[in-house]
């Protein structure tokens, strides 16, 4: 199954040996620096704009090594855009080191101060973390899990409205995970609190990890199993049973909520 493309693709988070070295630019406030194309802008370490900057590690894909470079304020050398409308027009080789340079910016800005005594924090050593100075406490990336649920009744899909999205668009339903819950007991609860109908055992499909924020979206399918659509009208705005055969406006293609709906579409249509 492939909801960005291909998770065959090697990606390596961390420090490596790759002689091949590209920095993506990004501001503390989440824009991101792209070229005349829309895409992220990627620059050699050593081009003078950036040449006295920080640069931080992200990862290796396709033996390059991506680092980062976060501006305090978007500086005129370079074009910017929102994260969102970049991230979900890339592949998986654009989305997978902007996704976590993105994350690891986050990161690294919210834990500046060590959480337990309060002294300031610096980079380990030995990997991703940063350590107290104070304490010694080590902070690590935050990863949230979420379940994101397609829920099915024949050739059915239910999705619903949050008050945020783009005009028409609905989607399948997410939640984030409580602590001392698992994410199946997560999906049936979700889809409970936000749209009151009773699903069969959900069956994992598969995960997308994604910067909205430290989001680690666990993707499954669940059939119906009881109880008509009913919703809050505050987290849920509007919740429908569709057709596959007329869809309203969904989410776009680099999501697992779009990559879930079009694989149910395929099996459908395979049968008819
Ligand atoms: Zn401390």
């Amino acid at each position: 199954m492939r909801w960005l493309g291909d998770h065959a693709i090697r990606w390596m988070p961390g420090e490596s040996n790759c002689p091949n070295t590209l920095c993506l630019i990004v501001t503390s406030d989440r824009l991101v620096a792209v070229d005349s194309s829309g895409l992220p802008l990627k620059i050699l370490p050593n081009d003078p704009r950036i040449r006295d900057r920080r640069k931080n590690v992200v990862g290796t894909i396709n033996d390059i090594l991506y680092k980062f470079v976060c501006l305090e304020t978007p500086s005129s050398d370079f074009e910017y855009e929102l994260l969102r409308p970049v991230l979900i027009r890339l592949n998986s080789e654009e989305f997978i080191p902007l996704n976590a340079a993105m994350q690891v910016m986050d990161f690294m800005q919210e834990h500046r101060y060590c959480g337990s005594c309060g002294d300031k924090t610096h980079p380990s050593k030995s990997d991703r973390g940063l350590i107290c100075q104070g304490c010694g406490h080590a902070s690590y990336p935050r990863i949230s899990p979420c379940v994101i649920i397609l829920i099915t009744r024949e050739r059915e899909i239910l999705l619903g409205r949050s008050p945020r999205f783009i005009e028409g668009m609905y989607s399948t339903l997410a939640g984030f995970i409580e602590a001392g819950e698992s994410a199946e007991h997560a999906c049936h609860r979700e889809i409970f609190e936000e749209v009151g109908v009773e699903i069969n055992a959900p069956i994992y499909q598969g995960s997308q990890n994604w910067p909205f924020k430290h989001s680690l979206m666990l993707g499954y399918r669940a059939e119906w199993k009881k109880g008509d659509i009913s919703v809050d009208g505050i987290e849920i705005v509007d919740a429908q049973w569709f057709s596959i055969d007329a869809l309203p406006k969904l989410p776009p293609k680099a999501s697992i909520s779009r990559g879930m709906i079009d694989q149910f579409l395929s099996e459908q249509n395979r049968l008819n």
